[in-house]
């Protein structure tokens, strides 16, 4: 198993930090009576890594999924690349492309290969050719480390292998921006580190993401930020250094004294 990589400075160019990749202004939502999310204010800047932590039930699944529209959201503004997200229609089909989202449950298509899976939507969305498509897809798996196992069902792969295919999938689309939802939290123990492997190498790539996990090691040494939420507010956020080792909130003291 590799050891931990620590995010080191990245082979690509600078880009602008002046537009942030993703934008939430004052976002509030409600689930009837339930209020999930109160005033959120996140900006993501390009190639930036940020960890959300926090308990169960906080709003962490509900914010990242409004990020796409999976969610609606009741007032407030959410931009991705400088574009405020559209409510419907072919705007919102493009815009989603380029929002690339992991979940925690892997979500693959059980009756199409692991190939077949991560050609779909850029032959079916962008119309890219089969072949072109075939190319990428095994280039992808490449980088995944499963490039042995395209021509298998999803069943016949181990949890860690189906979330990298996951992650293969997400990453065909060419996203600006990937998601992840507890993304190893279905996973077997000794499946954990691989998967945290190939986001901790997106992260060096400088790909830009958003990362709700449980997993403080990780947050630890990949992360950028560290943002915490707790009953549908953001209660702190910091560099990871700042937050693990002098949280300013009791809220996240008590969090972390149970976690850690
Ligand atoms: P987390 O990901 O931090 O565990 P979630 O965003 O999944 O939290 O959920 C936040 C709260 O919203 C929880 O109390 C959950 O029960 C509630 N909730 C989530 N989805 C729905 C829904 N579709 N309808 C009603 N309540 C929901
Ligand atoms: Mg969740």
């Amino acid at each position: 198993m590799s050891s931990p990589i620590t995010k080191t400075s990245s082979v690509l160019p600078p880009a602008p930090v002046d537009v942030p990749m993703v934008r939430l202004e004052n976002v509030e939502k409600h689930y009837g009576p339930l209020h999930v999310l109160q005033n959120i204010n996140l900006t993501i800047k390009p190639r930036e890594v940020v960890v959300i932590i926090g308990p169960s039930g906080s709003g962490k699944s509900t914010l990242c999924r409004t990020i796409n529209r999976l969610e609606t959201i009741d007032s407030g503004v959410i931009s991705v690349d400088g574009k405020e997200l559209p409510a419907e229609g072919a705007a919102l089909a493009r815009l989603r492309a380029e929002v690339g989202m992991v979940f925690q449950s892997f979500n693959l298509f059980a009756h199409k290969t692991i190939l077949e899976n991560i050609m779909l939507a850029p032959t079916k969305v962008r119309k890219i050719s089969r072949r072109q498509s075939e190319a990428e897809a095994m280039k992808l798996l490449e980088r995944v480390g499963i490039s042995t196992q395209a021509h298998k069902y999803p069943a016949e792969l181990s949890g860690g292998q189906q979330q990298r295919a996951a992650i293969a999938r997400a990453l065909a689309m060419n996203p600006k921006v990937m998601l992840f939802d507890e993304p190893t939290s279905a996973l077997d123990p000794e499946m954990v580190n691989e998967v945290l492997n190939v986001m901790t190498d997106l992260a060096n790539e400088g790909m830009t993401m958003l990362v709700v996990t449980h997993e403080m090691g990780f947050a630890r040494r990949a992360a950028d930020r560290v943002v915490f939420m707790d009953q549908g507010q953001i209660v702190e956020q910091n560099t990871p250094v700042e937050f693990f080792d002098s949280p300013q909130t009791e809220r996240a003291r008590s969090f972390l004294s149970s976690v850690l």
